[in-house]
């Protein structure tokens, strides 16, 4: 569930190691861990050691979460160090936020590492690992921009049997020690309220697991029924929040105030939500993204799902540009910013724009979660809303990212705990 930083042991005595933290060290517990010896490198949550880790791993990791040191603050444009002053103190205004959106360079660089230290300030290196099981790709729905919109025929269908999703949830939670697993689709009324209910039930009965659904616009009831069931959230963004440009992604009808009606019930039933908006939409002015941050902070979201717009063949905007993933990382800057301690995923869409250096430089702007596929591979590469690029390995994340534990089960419980 979470990946920490790791620190080389400089001392062992009795069931106590002292690390070495850069400029400091630190004395923590190695109960759980009794063979560490002087030399090893270990993973760390507060003062308890969790697992050893290979040097090289180490080293990869400590690489992923280094922190971008900024320049002299005497050397940036003065509106920028008192915009970031202000964030401190209180809400950014639209005008600032529009500020931020368009600096670059020095600027730029600086904002990342302020969110970066917001986030070192406020949730320490912890990264939360989730896995998506991408369980239909059939769609009722012509968004603009997927390519799973049914008027697409280029693509192949599929669904995934109720036993197939609780078999592939039984592995990445028993097997791979995943703790939060996302269940997405099209809009697919083929799963009606009552076959997903009956997926949730089954799930639960097999794995101890948090379960987030991303199955679109369905009735207060179906929600009610799912909640009821013991699903925890809902992946649910509104888009944008220009009618205009929310009208140019859904021109069969969708409305934006029922995106939002659905959002207000979604927190009535008691629903974590993760939602957000596009970025790079044709069309989209800064005005409207500086609208969008304030949304997500006035909605105080618990999560942040928001990603760069990336065209898709035989959609209406497969000739258009994609978003740009620099205002992508000033997004993800700006809402740390605003929102301390919510959880910001990197999201695959950004990891297509730039598949080497996507992960690390969103973890460096304030991001701190990530998203895996484990939809089996035979689904996976029909479920296509844009042509993925999947980036970077996994294999480092899943081995020291996924503690097997019910102390990592404990501390996602009181994450999602809804008041
Ligand atoms: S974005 Fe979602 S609702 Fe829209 S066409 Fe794609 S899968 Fe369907």
């Amino acid at each position: 569930m979470c990946l920490t930083i790791p620190a080389k042991v400089l001392e062992v005595k009795d069931d106590k190691a002292v690390i070495d933290q850069g400029d400091t060290r630190k004395t923590i517990s190695i109960k759980a861990i009794p063979d560490v010896k002087v030399g090893d490198w270990v993973l760390y949550m507060s003062d308890i050691a969790v697992q050893k880790v290979a040097k090289e791993d180490a080293k990869e990791i400590l690489e992923l979460l280094k922190h971008v040191i900024i320049t002299n603050p005497d050397t940036l444009e003065p509106r920028f160090v008192e915009i970031i002053r202000n964030s401190k103190e209180r809400q950014l205004q639209q005008e600032e936020i529009e500020y931020l959106l368009e600096c670059k360079e020095r600027e730029m660089q600086a904002l990342f590492s302020e969110a970066d230290m917001m986030r070192r300030a406020n949730i320490n290196d912890f990264f939360c690992i989730h896995g998506i099981i991408e369980f239909s790709n059939h769609c009722v729905n012509d968004c603009s921009y997927c390519g799973l919109r049914k008027e697409n025929t280029a693509i192949k269908r599929y669904r995934m049997s109720i036993d197939e999703i609780v078999e592939t949830v039984d592995e990445a939670v028993n097997g791979k020690g995943y703790k939060l697993i996302v269940l997405q689709s099209g809009d697919d009324p083929y799963y009606t309220k009552e076959k997903l209910v009956e997926m949730v039930k089954k799930i639960k009965e097999k794995s101890k697991v948090f379960i987030f659904m991303s199955i679109g616009q369905r009735d207060y009831e179906t929600y009610k029924a799912l909640r009821e069931a013991g699903v925890n959230g809902v992946l649910f963004r509104f888009e944008s929040s220009n009618p205009d440009l929310f009208k140019k992604l859904h021109k069969n009808g969708k409305d934006l105030n029922m995106r939002f009606e659905h959002l207000k019930f979604m927190k009535e039933l008691k629903y974590f939500i993760a939602s957000g908006s596009i970025i790079g939409i044709p069309g989209q002015t800064t005005a409207d993204l500086a609208k969008d941050v304030i949304t997500m902070r006035d909605n105080k979201f618990d999560m942040i799902s928001m990603g760069p717009f990336v065209p898709c063949a035989n959609t209406p905007f497969e000739n258009e540009k994609p978003g740009e993933a620099d205002m992508n990382l000033k997004m993800i800057s700006i809402l740390r910013l605003e929102l301390k301690d919510t959880k910001i995923p990197v999201v695959t869409s950004l990891e297509t724009l730039d598949p080497v250096e996507g992960r690390k430089n969103a973890i460096q702007a304030g991001a701190n979660s990530l998203m895996f596929n484990l939809t089996p591979e035979k689904y996976a590469e029909h479920y296509e809303i844009y042509k993925r690029k999947e980036a970077l390995n996994t294999r480092m994340w899943e081995k020291y990212g996924l503690y097997n534990t019910d102390e990592s089960y404990k501390m996602l419980e009181d994450k999602l705990t809804i008041d």
